[in-house]
């Protein structure tokens, strides 16, 4: 189906033009966007979805709003300042095809305040926030919710694990009773759809499963190795593969600086990437890295969450992403919208269990390499008995070891 067959009006067709089809989100959002209908649409990132809103958005927009220009008709809270400034850039690319001047402000944490109660100077059209800035622009009057017609909620899942649920009522007290609602999120967890249910009327649903159209275009590799010999082996992966780019996932902030240094120190250009760089830092070393000025980025999830860098080569896995779902998150940055990615992981004895978890949930079989001069010598550590799927002791299982341990008490 071509993007002319979806009801967009014809300047923002022109704002499709670089793309051949639309993406299944696109198609199926589109024209119920349009509609007005609430919306739920569970689709993985790199599926297109931001275009899914911002195309009916703006159409909307430019059909009801002309005459109250400025009023904040469209709020978009989003869990990351990289989401919302990959957000601004596309709406403002797009408005720019149309006839009238669209102001588009974005308001997120980790950066001063001010310039953005300057922005918001004489209302905006479009106001794309992280909860708690907004929470506090409210506070200092520099913004008004009450007339609010759509409200956008994206990757509501991550705007969960932030914190939203707390700020959330406070923002719903302030915004009209009456508004078009759309939530987007990757996965569907329970809080999401408690959060879904209080949200939305009658809303219209989308799917998009990420497999298992999205997940063959990745390739998907998982090498065993020893702690220690991790770093060794990145470099020489790096090396030998011939890797230009490469977005290496982390768990910590530690780790993030501890491996960005061990690279350098290895000859190869690679900065870190997580919640306390400032703002600048953050968008300076996205820069770098999607200018190829820097050859390796490493990140932790939260930092790389919002990422769009198009046809990004090789994601790998330092270290495995503690929830199942964050696995598909991380690896969908690589092969973005129709090119191929590679992902690796890297598979310590002590993460194997996990891996097998990970491809179980996704249904997923990824063949076990061992690549020479690196081939692993430590054991797997002793299965842990009791407690949730293997992993922890549940406090029944630690009261009835502790009652074990206890002596038993004298036979009269
Ligand atoms: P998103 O899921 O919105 O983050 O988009 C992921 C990437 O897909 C971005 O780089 C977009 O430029 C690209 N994209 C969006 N729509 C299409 C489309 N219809 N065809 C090909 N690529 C697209």
């Amino acid at each position: 189906m071509p993007f002319a067959a979806l009801g967009l009006s014809i300047p923002l067709l022109r704002a499709t033009s670089r793309y051949a089809t639309p993406s299944p989100v696109q198609t199926d959002a589109i024209p119920r966007v349009l509609e007005g209908r609430d919306l739920l649409a569970i689709a993985p990132t790199g599926s297109g979805k931001t275009l899914a809103f911002v195309l009916p958005l703006l159409q909307r927009w430019s059909h009801t709003h002309r005459d109250q220009p400025r009023s904040l008709h469209t709020l978009i809270l989003v869990p990351t300042r990289e989401l919302a400034a990959q957000i601004a850039e596309t709406l403002r690319r797009c408005a720019g095809h149309l006839p009238d001047r669209i102001k588009v402000v974005s308001a997120v944490g980790g950066s001063s305040i001010n310039p953005q109660m300057m922005a918001l100077r004489g209302g905006a059209d479009f106001v794309i926030a992280t909860p708690g800035r907004l929470l506090d622009l409210v506070e200092r009057r520099a913004l008004h919710l009450d007339r609010v017609e759509t409200l956008v909620l994206d990757e509501a899942d991550r705007l969960l694990d932030l914190g939203f649920a707390n700020e959330w009522s406070r923002i719903v007290a302030l915004l009209p009773a009456h508004r078009q609602n759309l939530l987007f999120s990757a996965t569907f967890a329970p809080a999401l759809r408690t959060l879904a249910e209080s949200l939305l009327r009658d809303p219209a649903r989308i799917e998009i499963s990420p497999e298992p159209c999205e997940t063959p275009l990745i390739q998907q590799r998982a090498i065993e190795v020893d702690t220690a010999k991790r770093t060794p082996l990145l470099v020489h992966l790096i090396k030998s593969e011939a890797w230009k780019q490469v977005l290496v996932f982390v768990g910590r902030k530690y780790t993030a600086c501890h491996l960005a240094d061990k690279l350098r120190r290895a000859g190869i250009s690679a900065i870190d990437f997580h919640g306390e760089l400032s703002q600048g830092a953050r968008s300076q070393a996205l820069d770098d890295f999607k200018h190829s000025r820097v050859r390796v980025l490493v990140a932790t999830d939260l930092a790389a969450r919002g990422i769009d860098i198009v046809k990004l080569p090789v994601v790998l896995n330092y270290e495995l992403p503690r929830s199942t779902s964050d696995y598909l998150h991380r690896i969908g940055r690589s092969g973005r919208a129709g090119e191929p990615g590679l992902a690796v992981s890297f598979l310590t004895a002590d993460a194997r269990a996990h891996f097998r978890l990970i491809e179980k949930r996704h249904q997923l079989s990824i063949p076990r390499e061992r690549i020479a001069g690196f081939e692993p010598t430590e054991a797997p550590p002793p299965p842990l008995t009791g407690g949730i799927k293997g992993h922890r002791k549940s406090k029944k299982d630690k009261l009835r070891e502790a009652a074990a341990r206890r002596p038993s008490p004298p036979q009269t």
